[in-house]
């Protein structure tokens, strides 16, 4: 089969991926990774029409601006796939790989004479930064999943495999094949394997997009917007997962629900946006006195709830505690003015085997009730 007609035939399937990470790009605005996967793919993609047209085309253009537009387009992607999982390729290794594929592939494709090694060379250039993608895929996977990730590791271990396989055929079976183009079985086997590499890695990256959408809208639906806390969604999932592992032993488990003390008082005093920046200052005294192995979340307005495993020795009214007065002991601070926080909690420890979080809240809160009633700034815990 004519391998340069092959290659053209690439063209329209490479210039319908364009199209779709050009959508991708424009919806995805959370990482510039899509509009280097879209720069990648058009420098491919016309590097490929270029060599397609070699001997209508001058040789610059044909052999030189081609190759290296075709093998260049694969080191786009490739930084297109560090800054996706918030990385970057190493500015020198990107450099180095670079000049090797600008200066070095064209100097070794016309320093060989042989037709096989010049395709080997080329199967080097593209290959290189394949691999190289497989580590930032990791972490892409670890934090949004597998679907992309499984996909495009799957798509470059075929794509190795593919030039391998056909490299090594030529150099064993046509190493006199005068031109990387020439008419030639194995050649055009690995130009059609080219089409399910292209396809493969477009469906790829737009999965790994996908992914990133949706975990970035889970994250979302399971934040409090005002403080980054967890909301009450996230707290329910949370402590349900804990309630349902193994209990460690000598560890007391307790439900605190905090209501800050008059709080309507801020509002009313200092105006909405101040009573919204004292929750946040709230959100992170709770935060940075619960233990990272507990949970503390916002239930809604000026109410908090936290989790609070305590190991033999520490009581969860203790941890309770600290709480409440790392919270009166840091005021928050407005124009230079010092406006003293305080908050109240009911606290319930957890006993029952099967515990349901209804009958948890509403201990706690009529604990709550009672502390308000006695005086606030106060942890008063629910009766056993
Ligand atoms: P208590 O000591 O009895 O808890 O008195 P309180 O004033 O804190 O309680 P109350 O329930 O009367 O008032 C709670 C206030 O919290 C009323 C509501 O406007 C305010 N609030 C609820 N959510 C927000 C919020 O997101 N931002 C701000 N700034 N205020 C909020
Ligand atoms: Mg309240
Ligand atoms: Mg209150």
């Amino acid at each position: 089969m004519d391998s340069k007609t092959l290659i053209l035939a690439l063209v329209p399937v490479i210039l319908a991926g364009v199209l779709i990470h050009a959508v991708n790009a424009a919806i995805q605005k959370t990482t510039d990774g899509p509009r280097w996967w879209l720069a990648g793919t058009a420098a491919h993609g016309i590097g490929l029409g270029l060599i397609s047209l070699r001997g209508v085309l001058p040789d610059v253009m044909g052999i030189i601006v081609g190759d290296i537009l075709a093998a260049g387009g694969f080191l786009i992607l490739l930084e297109g796939v560090a800054r996706f999982a918030d990385k970057r390729v190493p500015r020198w290794l990107l450099a180095g790989l670079s000049v090797l594929v600008a200066v070095g592939f064209p100097f070794f494709t016309w320093a060989m004479d042989n037709a096989a090694i010049r395709f080997a060379i080329f199967g080097v250039a593209v290959i290189t930064p394949c691999l190289m993608m497989l580590p930032y895929l990791k972490t892409i996977g670890q934090r949004d999943g597998l679907p992309g990730v499984r996909l495009l590791r799957y798509t470059i271990y075929y794509f190795v495999a593919a030039l391998v396989v056909i490299s090594f055929s030529v150099l064993v079976f046509d190493p006199d094949m005068p031109s990387v183009l020439a008419p030639n079985q194995m050649m055009a086997a690995g130009i059609l394997s080219l089409i399910v590499v292209e396809t493969n890695l477009v469906f790829g990256f737009v999965l790994l997009s996908a992914g990133r959408s949706a975990t970035v809208l889970k994250r979302a639906a399971l934040t409090d917007h005002l403080t980054g806390l967890p909301n009450r969604r996230a707290f329910e999932a949370l402590v349900i997962e804990s309630f349902t592992a193994p209990p460690a032993p000598d560890v007391a488990t307790a439900v605190a629900v905090f209501d800050v003390d008059h709080f309507k008082q801020v509002n009313d005093t200092y105006g909405h946006d101040v009573g919204d920046a004292v929750l946040q200052h709230v959100a992170a005294i709770l935060e940075s006195t619960i233990r990272e192995t507990d949970h503390v979340a916002r239930l809604g307005g000026e109410e908090f709830v936290a989790l609070i495993h305590a190991r033999s020795g520490a009581t969860v009214q203790n941890v309770a505690e600290r709480v409440r007065r790392a919270v009166q002991e840091h005021p928050f601070v407005h124009n230079g003015h010092e406006i003293t926080v305080t908050i109240s909690a009911g606290l319930v420890e957890v006993t029952d085997d099967h515990p349901t979080l209804t009958a948890l809240f509403k201990r706690a809160d009529e604990a709550l009730y009672r502390a308000k009633d006695a005086g606030r700034n106060r942890i008063i815990t629910a009766a056993a």
